[in-house]
């Protein structure tokens, strides 16, 4: 984007922050205490395009457990790693119809995760990265790749992380039954696969963000793999395309087709509050935060933010053709 467009798309913004912050509809998480006790008038945006230049308004550098945004980046480093035809045979490419952590309609006929977006699918996807080595060394691999992304370290949440793990059956659930049907990649000889790969799922949840940095790792799908700060190469541009793709038909939990509807770009949510969206038109990345969360898990300021920029701005790639 030029200097100038840039400018109008960060003064749309502030508009935006400063229209939304009486916006008090919703609710926090509440499952764990380190969501439940999120402050929920928090409220930041930031952007940050593919070449690097950012802006931000509001919490934008308050640290968050990035939860539920971390799966568009895990399916990434599994399909670097193995590539789209091994990943696909443990992880499908479909709506699941369901919310993200649903018993029944997570899994396809053949006991499949029905895509990586939802938790299923983020535990099936993250039981294929580095898949041979102790979780300490698969955790530090990920950790490295976020550090590529966003130019910096991720945090971690180990309070979120402990609250997980203490609440974690039901993933624990879904990873022990895609085991069952023969669709959990086995980790090292004689460990629990689906034990083992519940945990670390929940440590990859537990990664601190904000809105800057979460915004720069968005930057790097924007920018077909290639990391904004450092122009160093992350992802494939084929793998960023995919996960894009993705995000785009489910990356909203159960409110993705309404969002697509609506917005019409790829976006991922996390429980923690947070929204990335991605403007492939404009090569950039939004980020928000606001605990806030609608029925669906979405943040509600979050989805409202990205509704009216695509509107102002007129990036919504099927309306006004
Ligand atoms: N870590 C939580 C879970 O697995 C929530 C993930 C999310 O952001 N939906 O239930």
């Amino acid at each position: 984007v030029s200097p100038s467009e840039f400018m109008d798309l960060t003064r749309g913004l502030e508009r935006i922050h400063a229209d939304l912050l009486d916006d008090r509809r919703g609710a926090v998480a509440d499952y764990i205490p380190t969501l439940r006790d999120a402050d929920p008038e928090k409220f930041g945006i930031a952007i940050c395009t593919a070449d690097g230049q950012t802006f931000s308004i509001g919490d934008a550098d308050l640290e968050f457990s990035v939860q539920s945004t971390s799966k568009p980046f895990s399916y990434a480093m599994a399909l670097e790693e193995l590539g789209p035809q091994e990943v696909h045979e443990w992880v499908g490419q479909e709506q699941s119809g369901g919310s993200f952590n649903d018993r029944t309609l997570s899994l396809n006929a053949a006991g499949k995760p029905q895509n990586p977006m939802i938790n299923a699918g983020a535990i099936g996807t993250l039981a294929l990265v580095d898949a041979g080595s102790e979780v300490s060394d698969r955790f530090a691999t990920v950790q490295q790749t976020w550090t590529m992304m966003m130019g910096q370290r991720p945090g971690y949440d180990n309070a979120t992380f402990l609250a997980e793990r203490d609440t974690g059956h039901g993933n624990r659930g879904l990873a022990s039954q895609m085991a069952n049907a023969g669709k959990l990649k086995g980790g090292l000889d004689g460990r629990d696969a689906p034990a083992d790969t519940a945990e670390f799922y929940f440590m990859v949840c537990s990664l601190g963000v904000d809105a800057q940095r979460l915004a720069a790792a968005g930057a790097t799908l924007a920018n077909g793999g290639v990391a904004p700060y450092s122009g160093e190469r992350v992802f494939s541009q084929e793998t960023a395309g995919r996960v894009l793709s993705v995000m785009g038909h489910s990356g909203m939990y159960d409110g993705s087709g309404r969002f697509a509807d609506d917005v019409g770009l790829p976006a991922k949510s996390g429980v923690s509050g947070n929204v990335l969206m991605v403007v492939p038109e404009k090569r950039l990345a939004v980020v928000t935060f606001s605990p806030r969360l609608d029925e669906a898990g979405n943040s509600v300021r979050g989805v409202e933010v990205c509704r009216r920029l695509v509107n102002e701005f007129g990036l919504h790639p099927y309306k006004g053709l």
